[in-house]
């Protein structure tokens, strides 16, 4: 009979919990079984228990972890047995149409290549399936904690992701919107780039001031400030140059258009939840003519960038652990969980640790 271990799944709609599963075993030849130590709590696993993905039967939930190499196939080269290694939430095939132009991200088809907790098992779970190893999984570097690492797999690499599509250039004008982990990597990311003015627009006092840790020079609650007025205001009227869009809201992408200025870009790092159709704003558009820029990604992957986002950690460019709210241990999963669904205590990003595993 084959050894089991615990896992944290969505049971179905609805509902979650941690269940006993077989440990994955015999990796194909490219792939690895990875040995779980830390993971970060996404609010999209919330978003997939509730259905977002569809309805799944005991699927494996989390997509930011990293671990200990537990297993390699017989064709993998970069990692071994023992190795410390950060897991990339999305896991491209690096071969298709799609990644061969470029766009790995994009990878075969339901959202891109987002196919922990999605499709296949994700990686709250004592053991983790990882394809093509030699190009999704990264070597942590010493001095890098588990917890930081965990950081290099999704959110430093989408927030970043948004900074670099926002074309900023040194000296330039940037503004985000919506200061979630996505958005406080996008102010770092601007930061890093050289960015000379960076604008947080949110309405929770404590994410803005978090931001400022992350270079953001001017704060604007949307609660208390008319967004629009204040950004072009404080660019004598011309708007910005670089916007980043995380929120994932009709108004705050109509207000991105508004304050961008002609020849500027907008990259939209937001999950769009609601509605059936996203409007544009045609005057502020330039009646499409005003060479505003939309750009759209989904966090890209892969082991070289995960090795510089790691670089960054490790030599002080930035720390994302500021982001940290909260510490739990694996078993307390369902936990977590409630928690965040009733909003308690100002869940921002909770890491979870695995420990006392069962040897194998
Ligand atoms: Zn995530
Ligand atoms: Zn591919």
């Amino acid at each position: 009979m084959s050894k089991t271990m615990k896992a944290f799944v969505m049971k179905k709609i609805g509902e979650a919990g941690i269940i006993e599963k077989p440990v994955p075993t015999d990796p194909g030849p490219n792939d690895a079984i990875i040995k779980t130590t830390a993971a970060l709590v996404c609010f999209s696993d919330l978003n997939t228990i509730k259905g977002a993905c569809g309805d799944r039967t005991d699927l494996t939930l989390g997509h930011e972890a990293c671990g200990i190499v537990h297993q390699v196939g017989s064709a993998v080269t970069f990692v071994k047995p023992g190795d410390r290694i950060a897991a990339a939430a999305i896991t491209p095939c690096y071969r298709c149409n799609n990644c061969q132009r470029g766009f790995s991200s994009q990878c075969k088809e339901f959202l891109g290549s987002w196919e922990y907790s999605t499709i296949k098992d994700g990686n709250f779970a004592e053991y983790f399936h990882v394809n093509d190893a030699d190009t999704n999984l990264a070597l942590i570097p010493d001095g890098v904690s588990d917890e930081a690492a965990c950081y290099a797999t999704s959110i430093m690499s989408e927030g970043f992701q948004g900074a670099e599509d926002a074309d900023i250039i040194l000296g330039s004008s940037a503004v985000v919107f919506g200061l979630n982990p996505v958005g406080q990597m996008a102010i770092a990311g601007a930061r890093l780039l050289g960015a000379g003015l960076i604008i947080a627009v949110d309405n929770a006092p404590k994410r803005l001031e978090l931001s400022k840790e992350y270079g953001a020079d001017v704060l604007i609650n949307f609660n208390e400030t008319d967004v629009v007025k204040e950004i072009l205001r404080l660019t004598n009227g011309d708007g910005v140059d670089s916007v980043m869009e995380t929120m994932g809201t009709q108004a705050s992408f109509e207000n991105c258009i508004k304050v961008t200025r002609p020849g500027g870009t907008i990259a939209n790092i937001g999950y769009h939840r609601e509605g059936e159709y996203l409007k544009i704003p045609r005057l502020e558009w330039g009646a499409g003519l005003a060479e505003k820029n939309i750009k759209t990604s989904l966090c890209t992957g892969g082991s070289d960038r995960m090795s510089r986002l790691l670089r960054l950690i490790q030599t002080d460019r930035v720390d994302p652990t500021k982001m940290t709210s909260h510490h739990f241990k694996f078993d307390e999963m369902e936990k977590v969980f409630w928690m965040m669904e009733n909003k308690k205590h100002n869940m921002f990003k909770p890491l979870i640790t695995f420990t006392n595993q069962p040897p194998i």
